[in-house]
């Protein structure tokens, strides 16, 4: 193998050069007390930044076994490293030159810990992958620049943040026992009856709509649960944690506007990933399955069985295979329900705020003036019960605005000045005594979740002379060859790293599962597993850093939106 001073003369003989030069550094190097390889150089200045990565024996880096004896622990771990390279990348980046030169970066997480290829973590080595832009004055190549970065900085950085000794052992303990504490509560959830959980002593609130970290200006009320709600827990390593459980069914958050009931319902929502330790909602879990539902009119629908929710529409058309490239508020609100529950969703988790008011209610005085005949939509409201006694599945509703929920209600949580209490009782009485006239609309089933089969020529990733284009636009789109696959309304996502790994991963199921048999969720699965078992490196040939952990729901939500997607149902009418 080369050392770090063959590499240092390539660069020496190649400075001055023109970039392409840059090539001849691809390899492997030992570099004292790591592995350093450089796995793709970039082609230019201003393309996207060369792929290194550095492999440090556990002997050397000196991680403790029980810092990542488990799938918890070590997630977290590898959070923790990504986290500390890139603090150390950042104080050592000089970024000067043309394009992307100088640049020393890596992922960068932020309130969530989440499964990352930025730092891999085995019994053998510790790996942390990470991009160089490498240096060049115009488009000549800068070498005395660049074996600087390479044969000095980078050992720096290694050496301060992938050594145990070189780290604060007392945050990085505090990191792994959260994480570890937060999934060992959501995998008691549902055994205890529940499926949320909020910690008394928990900061909800954040500091504003595009700041994710907890709110600290101002009065800020910290959450506590209501005695009747209230539940504990003992955590293997916080010991007893008490707080709110949301119990199974059918769950109402109600009060007066700006009292807080959203931002409940968005911290339930994120409680599907650990947080980080300071973040304030450590110990807000959520079961896995807990999928956010909202209205998206504008958005593409691909033969979703939505007649549960909608019949007779306007000149007969079908709603057991409906098709639209620009759905209404409420028939995106019913896809969504229908895709949701097609992948696999136990726990449906709405907002008045963002659903379609025709879609969630139909009042008495409505139901006289506009009969059921004229009106294709089934509310809501009249199919929730029946999502529950038919399909075991959950809905947690956040709804200020219709009493007519009242009767459908197991729970309901009123929010008083950003505080829980719990008026089930006070609401069950007022709805006997003000019995809803309205007429129940809704049957006395839910009805069918037809499956559909992806069939894999609609899928198509590729882009001019590239057999394969695939990235994201932040956390709000996948560029998936030529067509952008708008995620804006799936809110359960919350790092571009989990769209690029979407991104790819729709391509694997393409290659790998779509045989024109298969149904959706038999994909999701088979994806679901590959990646449990071989981690998220499965999806990719290639050793990339930015992949993040990302559930089924949103892969199926990426393949639902993807405009060109197109299926075939099973056992439907068309099947
Ligand atoms: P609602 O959905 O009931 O109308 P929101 O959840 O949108 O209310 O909250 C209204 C405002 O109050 C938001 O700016 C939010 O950040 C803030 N807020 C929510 N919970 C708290 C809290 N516990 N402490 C302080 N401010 C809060
Ligand atoms: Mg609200």
């Amino acid at each position: 193998m080369s050392s770090l001073q063959d590499l240092r003369r390539i660069l020496l003989r190649i400075d001055g050069r023109g970039y392409k030069a840059y090539k001849d550094i691809e390899g492997v190097y030992q570099a004292g007390s790591f592995t350093l390889f450089v796995d793709h150089v970039q082609g230019d200045p201003f393309a996207a930044p060369s792929r290194l990565r550095v492999r440090v024996p556990m002997k050397v880096a000196g991680f403790p076994g029980q810092t990542f004896s488990n799938r918890s622990r070590r997630t977290a771990l590898a959070d923790f490293l990504t986290r500390a390279f890139y603090r150390e990348a950042d104080k050592l980046e000089r970024k000067s030159g043309s394009g992307k030169s100088g640049m020393i970066s890596i992922d960068r997480p932020g309130q969530e810990i989440l499964e990352r290829t930025s730092v891999i973590i085995t019994s053998e080595w510790v790996e942390a992958r990470f991009v160089v832009g490498l240096p060049a004055a115009g488009r000549r190549v800068l070498g005395k620049v660049a074996d600087e970065i390479l044969t000095s900085k980078v050992p720096a950085i290694v050496e301060k943040s992938l050594f145990y000794r070189n780290l604060d052992h007392e945050a990085l303990n505090l990191h792994i026992t959260t994480a570890e504490d937060a999934d060992a509560l959501r995998a008691a959830l549902r055994k205890a009856g529940l499926v949320a959980f909020v910690a008394d002593g928990s900061i909800l609130p954040r500091r504003s709509g595009i700041d994710p970290r907890p709110l600290s200006q101002g009065t800020v009320v910290t959450f506590k649960s209501p005695p009747s709600l209230s539940r504990a827990f003992r955590l293997p390593n916080r010991g007893v944690v008490r707080g709110m459980g949301i119990p199974e069914g059918i769950t109402l958050i109600v009060g007066g506007g700006y009292h807080g009931k959203s931002t409940l319902l968005n911290a339930i929502e994120l409680g599907v990933y650990n947080h980080i330790p300071g973040d304030g909602r450590e110990l807000v879990v959520t079961v896995k399955d807990a999928v956010k539902i909202r209205a998206e009119d504008g958005r593409r629908v691909e033969k979703v069985d939505i007649s549960p929710f909608i019949s007779n529409l306007p000149f007969g058309r079908s709603t057991r295979d409906f098709c639209t490239d620009n759905a209404s508020g409420s028939t995106s609100q019913a896809a969504n329900i229908v895709e949701a529950l097609e992948a696999g969703a136990g726990v449906l988790l709405l907002d008045e705020d963002t659903s379609a008011t025709n879609f969630m209610i139909r009042d008495h005085r409505m139901q006289e003036l506009v009969s059921k005949e004229k009106e294709p939509i089934t509310p809501f409201l009249d199919k929730v019960r029946q999502l529950f006694t038919d399909y075991r599945v959950s809905t947690v509703l956040v709804m200020g605005g219709s009493g007519d929920y009242f009767d459908v209600a197991d729970t309901v949580i009123m929010m008083d000045e950003y505080l829980p209490r719990d008026v089930t009782a006070r609401a069950k009485e007022i709805a006997s005594k003000y019995r809803a006239e309205r007429k129940h609309e809704g049957g006395d089933r839910f009805g069918d979740i037809t499956p559909r089969v992806p069939l894999s020529g609609s899928l198509d990733p590729s882009k001019g002379k590239r057999e394969v284009k695939i990235g994201a636009r932040g956390v709000k789109a996948i560029l998936f060859g030529t067509h952008e696959i708008d995620l804006s309304a799936v809110e359960q996502l919350v790092d571009p790293s989990q769209l690029n790994s979407i991104g790819q991963a729709m391509y694997y199921a393409r290659e790998k599962y779509m045989d024109g048999a298969r149904s959706l969720s038999a994909i999701l699965d088979a994806v679901e597993q590959d990646v449990a078992q071989g981690g998220l490196d499965v999806l990719d040939r290639r050793p990339l850093g930015d992949y993040a952990g990302f559930r089924r729901y949103e892969l199926a939500a990426a393949i639902n939106r993807l405009r060109t997607l197109k299926v075939r149902q099973i056992g439907g009418e068309n099947g």
